[in-house]
């Protein structure tokens, strides 16, 4: 009996953790995930300092059409420590150097006209005006990344300004990753007749390195125990292990049979789901496996749903499974089987919002399908007829190009 897809999902994401910390140097840190709270060393900004071109002032010396005689000029990163403002008087200031002590505002150069060694105000001065306050974006001892951030440039520059150089991020987890299967070949070698190359571990290690892990390609496993059981104890060295092919119900399809040798737990083995049905999850000690289908489309789909999510909930991600969007479809799709049906579809930006077609022939044979597509749409197991004008989930493949979305501000 196979788990429903939801179950699958579920109970994988239940039985990964993420991975411990590690320290992460700043140029590493950007896509990985803070295992610590990290707090502001001291305030930012440091000093009182000023927004604006313009002249540091004393409120009080500014009643209307004022004129203050200019004494000193403090241009960004010098100190403002020697120059004393007595009362009449204003400091030439650039934006981001300190404001003088005595002065409590700053008059933006455009409000000012310039008159021999004399500044004119044009307009009302209020104490405070233009002045960025010490600690007013970020107060010494405040979290300013919070555990559990994914880092963005933004953090980065924040933890940059404080000179942070290392924060401890959550380890990315090393993939191995394994083909089974006596007509593969490896990319590169003579191929015989009769004879495949393995293609499926070129993709799952891009899918791999796409989310910032590390895969680890183990090469082919032939449909023996004994080949079998080599590769798999390699694979185990890892954190997670990932099978391809050899997981169905024909005779040689030993990996199911090599794992248990190997004192892997099995969880589920098939899946509601299609493509990807004959998916298998399990654990040694602790640790993840997976087998997935050979078809290629099915492997990656595979990947896609099941495998996906768990290597980011280890990688410390707060949301890991893409996110579903609602898109209406432009021609009927049907889900003919009891399983969660996963399409390969184009998605389209419109004057009537997100618009989805077939991306051509579903069979999993058909590998060019999964080219042409830049979406997955997914239909629920217990509906048959998906019709035109009905909106129905869609997962972005590659959510940065959307076509016919507007590129232009
Ligand atoms: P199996 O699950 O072993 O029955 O394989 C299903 C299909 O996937 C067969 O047509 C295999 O030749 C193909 N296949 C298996 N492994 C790979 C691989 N690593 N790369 C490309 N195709 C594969
Ligand atoms: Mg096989």
């Amino acid at each position: 009996m196979a788990i429903s897809f939801e179950k699958a999902r579920g109970l994988i994401l239940d039985h990964v953790h993420p991975l411990e910390g590690e320290p992460v140097d700043l140029l590493e840190l950007v896509g990985r995930v803070l295992t610590e709270d990290v707090r502001a060393p001291w305030d930012m900004p440091r000093w009182d300092n000023s927004e604006m071109d313009g002249f540091a002032v004393r409120a009080a010396d500014c009643g209307p059409a004022a004129r203050l005689s200019v004494e000193g000029f403090l241009p960004a990163g010098v100190s403002a420590e020697s120059i004393s403002v007595g009362s009449g008087t204003a400091v030439r200031i650039m934006t981001g150097a300190p404001i003088p002590v005595g002065c409590d505002a700053v008059v933006p150069i455009e409000e000012t006209m310039a008159d021999e060694g004399a500044v004119i105000l044009r307009g009302k001065v209020t104490a405070g005006d233009y002045i960025r306050r010490r600690g007013g974006d970020i107060a010494a001892g405040e979290v300013m990344v919070p555990a559990g951030t994914l880092l963005r440039p933004a953090e980065v520059n924040l933890l940059a300004s404080f000179a942070w150089l290392q924060a401890l991020a959550h380890r990315r987890p090393e993939v191995a990753i394994l083909s089974t299967g006596d007509e593969l070949v490896s990319p590169g070698e003579t191929v015989g007749p009769g004879q495949i190359i393995d293609s499926n571990a070129y993709s799952l290690a891009a899918a791999v390195r796409e989310i910032g892990a590390i895969p680890r390609l183990l090469g082919i496993a032939r449909d023996n125990r004994d080949s079998l059981g080599e590769k798999i104890g390699q694979g185990l060295q890892t954190d997670v292990l990932v099978t391809s092919a050899g997981a169905s119900k024909g005779d040689l399809d030993l990996v199911g049979e090599a794992l248990a040798a190997a004192g892997v737990e099995q969880l589920f083995w098939k899946v509601g789901m299609k493509p990807g049905g004959p998916t298998a999850f399990g654990l040694k000690e602790g640790k993840p496996v997976f087998s997935l289908p050979g078809n290629p489309v099915s492997s990656m789909i595979g990947f896609e749903q099941l495998v996906r999510p768990a290597l980011l909930k280890m990688m410390g991600r707060a949301e890991v499974i893409r996110p579903y969007i609602k898109v209406t479809l432009k021609e009927a799709l049907r889900n003919e089987t009891d399983k969660v049906r996963f399409l390969r579809v184009w998605v389209e930006e419109t004057v009537r919002g997100l618009e989805a077609v077939s991306a051509g022939d579903q069979n999993t044979g058909i590998l060019s399908t999964m080219i042409r597509a830049n979406g997955i749409a997914i239909l629920p197991a217990d509906r048959t007829l998906f019709a035109v004008g009905e909106q129905v989930n869609v997962q972005l493949l590659h959510p940065d190009h959307v076509p016919g979305s507007r590129q232009e501000v």
